[in-house]
């Protein structure tokens, strides 16, 4: 059955870009996006060296476009004003990763020290910045060889070198990430043709960034800076913009994580999303789609996530953001409404839509149930009211609607326990 519905999908054309479809033992069709929100590329701002003015100019131009960004810091330069600048700034959307304690040659110092420096950097961030930071970091003078990366595989979740270029998420070198390199002699219009690039050929951006308006290495000037972030924002709907650990978590994350029905029926889907990883570090939500009712309206979320539907060749897919947390989660329509035991009927067959002289329904009733069918015009006025006992099994109802003119009307089919069957029909 697993393998006979995926043929189907293939067969009739479902074109979901070539990301994977799962289809899960209840038959729920699911997808987890390779890139958040289905995007098509990623870009990730990246400043070294924690200069004064990445916090006091940078930032706020940041978090005034809602711009998450990751700082490599080295903990010898973090002074009282710099801790006092991050701990009153920074939100979870920006991630203090290391640039060492000492910002030495991790070659050079031998792998006793290079390990002493990368281990002690991390528990420092972690001590004063909060167990997400200290996850990834950036080689000190982009040098390290080997036995270094070998020491950082064990310590951080991923690390950025000084290689230009640009890094593939099917090939993933995480403790290799390349980057480009913004400094004074860049302009806005060529860091902006960067990320258009990332987006074109569906790569991931890392750019390094060092001092800004006069303050450090190869500064940037505030105003270019400016212009390449209103740019980010204007591609917003094509490139997720996201710090590099929240990648690294949203990858491996994505490539674990199962969805599963606890309850899968037509009316309520109650999954679980779970990744298998360690909650308290990999919390990064996911972008899921997947397949609904077609006759599900208005739909729901427990986790009040926003919900987007798409069709794909006339199926109806919902898409959301969730953690992969394995809670509990229900996903539910608003318009045909709650379990078949609490209803008391379910439809089974409704006649053509738009509709002539007649309408066909068929109400599958459970227990004793007073069923109610009223049509109505657009604004409320009552058409045909009919009324219909019955009794546990199939019941089949028909109007005579040859006396209605051509419009728009609904259809409501009530079992008098508050709930309700509503469907919008056209008269042509
Ligand atoms: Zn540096």
């Amino acid at each position: 059955m697993r393998y006979f519905l995926i043929l189907i999908l293939f067969c009739s054309g479902l074109s979901l870009n070539a990301q994977k479809l799962f289809v899960d033992n209840s038959h729920l069709f699911y997808q987890i996006a390779p890139i958040y929100e289905f995007k098509k590329g990623i870009v990730s701002l990246t400043f070294d060296d924690g200069y004064i003015t990445q916090f006091t100019v940078g930032l706020p131009l940041m978090k005034e476009r809602k711009i998450p960004a990751t700082f490599y810091i080295i903990n010898n330069n973090v002074d009282s004003l710099t801790r006092s600048l991050i701990l009153n700034n920074i939100s979870k959307d920006y991630e203090i990763g290391s640039h060492t304690v000492s910002h030495p040659d991790l070659v050079k110092i031998g792998n006793a020290e290079a390990n002493q420096e990368l281990l002690n950097s991390k528990l420092f961030l972690q001590k004063y910045f909060g167990m997400n930071s200290g996850l990834t970091m950036a080689y000190p003078w982009g040098i390290y060889d080997s036995s270094v990366r070998h020491i950082v595989e064990k310590i951080y979740l991923a690390a950025r070198t000084t290689c230009p270029g640009f890094n593939s998420l099917q090939a993933l070198e995480r403790y290799d990430l390349k980057m480009q390199g913004f400094g004074e002699q860049v302009n806005s219009h060529t860091a902006n043709s960067w990320v258009d690039y990332a987006i074109k050929n569906k790569l991931w951006l890392v750019e390094m960034i060092h001092g800004i308006n006069d303050v450090g290495y190869s500064p940037i000037d505030s105003e270019v800076f400016s212009e390449h972030l209103d740019y980010i924002n204007t591609v917003d709907d094509k490139i997720w913009c996201s710090s590099v650990s929240n990648v690294i978590k949203y990858i491996d994350e994505s490539k674990n994580a199962k969805i599963e029905c606890e309850l899968c029926s037509d009316t309520v889907f109650k999954i679980r999303i779970n990744d298998f990883m360690d909650d308290s570090i990999y919390n990064q939500s996911l972008s899921i789609r997947i397949k609904v009712p077609d006759n599900w309206d208005s739909i729901s979320i427990s986790n009040s996530a926003k919900i987007k539907t798409e069709y794909y060749n006339k199926s109806k897919f919902i898409l959301f953001n969730a953690l992969p947390d394995n809670q509990e989660l229900t996903v539910k329509p608003k318009l045909i409404s709650t379990p078949e035991n609490e209803s008391g009927m379910r439809l089974v067959y409704l006649s053509a839509n738009p509709f002539f002289d007649n309408i066909k329904l068929t109400l599958e009733v459970f227990g004793q149930r007073n069923i109610d069918v009223v049509l109505c015009d657009i604004n409320g006025r009552l058409l045909i009211h009919q009324e219909e006992k019955a009794a546990n099994g199939v019941i089949n109802l028909y109007l005579d609607t040859s006396a209605i003119n051509p419009g728009v009307y609904f259809l409501r089919v009530s079992s008098y326990r508050g709930d309700y069957i509503i469907k919008k029909l056209v008269k042509i």
